[in-house]
């Protein structure tokens, strides 16, 4: 990390401490950080993680603290000289601030989200390999829904085939049936999938670290000529964007190829967020593919393709895949069918 414009660095998000020191652990209320000298790096951990950051860490001297110990103690002893600091102001408390006597504060959270945008092979490696659980996963759960179980059945029978597979939810997974699949927000609920329900799942599995992020579709029973060219109109969009994905080009004009689409049919006002998110050791992360937006696309950036549309009261379609930049277009992490499956009744 560039550290010419800073003394010292105090790095607190759990996730950028993931990524450059390599140890992954969720602190809760308890003090974790990563020192950054000019010489060197300390991690500083509850006692708790003492020896899991000592086997996972790399590249880092490890210190723990112990309940009852003023952890800031630890701190100010690992970065020599907090005259110039830089920090992650997004996650640093007033209380740390004030408990380091922080003179000038460099907000270095842009860069670190920056470094991480492009994956390393390393990486892709990771992401692929979620991904392709992920499809199992898709083709496994699909193939068993019927009418009658409720969206909360389903959340969990994709939490149980993910751990089957070795790896975790990435997230809690949306089931979304019926009139319910118009709320791109909705919690699993009772309800049962019922005949004539379009049902929308978004879920993912997360394998060391590493997140996959998909939307797939279905229809209980005798899918209707509205559902059909919905879906079929989502697609188009999706291809769209996929097609226009390559290094060089901007993530908005990514945003307008699918916008593009669905504006045309008449429903541009049904399509309301944006056309995709950086994937990676987060599920939603840089770069993010809003409308308008200059962010130019390098290769190795990681991301998702998942426009919607969403009609109150008749429900929604969401399509979502994981792609990778490359120089000439883009490779897709996911691959399962993304027809409308039909389920029986
Ligand atoms: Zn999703
Ligand atoms: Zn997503």
């Amino acid at each position: 990390m560039a550290l010419s414009d800073v003394n010292a660095a105090y790095i607190t998000r759990p996730v950028s401490i993931a990524y450059l020191a390599g140890f992954s652990a969720e602190p809760h209320e308890r003090l974790m950080a990563l020192a950054v000298r000019p010489d060197g790096a300390t991690l500083i951990v509850p006692a708790l993680e003492h020896e899991n950051a000592a086997a996972h860490s790399t590249g880092v001297e490890v210190v723990s603290w112990r309940d009852g110990d003023d952890p800031y103690r630890l701190v100010r002893s690992a970065l020599d000289d907090t005259g110039r600091l830089g920090v992650e102001k997004d996650h640093l408390t007033v209380y740390a601030a004030e408990a380091l006597g922080i003179r000038e504060m460099v907000d270095i959270a842009p860069e670190v989200r920056r470094l991480r945008r492009t994956k390393s092979p390393g990486e892709l490696d990771k992401l692929a390999r979620a991904a392709a659980i992920t499809d199992e996963v898709t083709d496994e759960v699909i193939g068993r829904l019927a009418g009658g179980i409720s969206e909360l059945e389903v959340a969990l029978k994709l939490g149980a085939a993910i751990g089957a597979r070795g790896a975790t939810p990435a997230f809690d997974a949306s089931v979304q049936a019926g009139p319910n699949s118009a709320m791109p927000h909705h919690h699993p609920s009772g309800r049962k999938l019922a005949s004539g329900d379009l049902v929308l799942l978004d879920f993912g599995a997360a394998f060391e670290g590493y997140h996959a992020d998909t939307t797939r579709m279905a229809v209980v029973g005798v899918p209707g000529a509205r559902q059909l060219e919905i879906h079929a109109l989502v697609l188009r969009a999706h291809d769209a964007a996929i097609d226009a994905v390559r290094s060089g080009t901007t993530a908005g004009a990514v945003d307008a190829a699918a916008r593009d689409v669905i504006a045309a049919a008449g429903l541009g006002d049904r399509f309301f967020h944006r056309v995709g998110h950086g994937l990676g050791l987060e599920v939603h992360e840089d770069p993010s593919l809003d409308p308008g937006s200059l962010t130019v696309l390098e290769p190795g950036m990681v991301m998702t393709i998942e426009p919607g549309i969403y009609i109150p009261g008749w429900g929604g379609v969401r399509i979502e895949d994981d792609v990778v930049v490359e120089a000439n277009g883009c490779r897709l992490l996911t691959h399962a069918d993304r027809a409308l499956r039909v389920v029986r009744a």
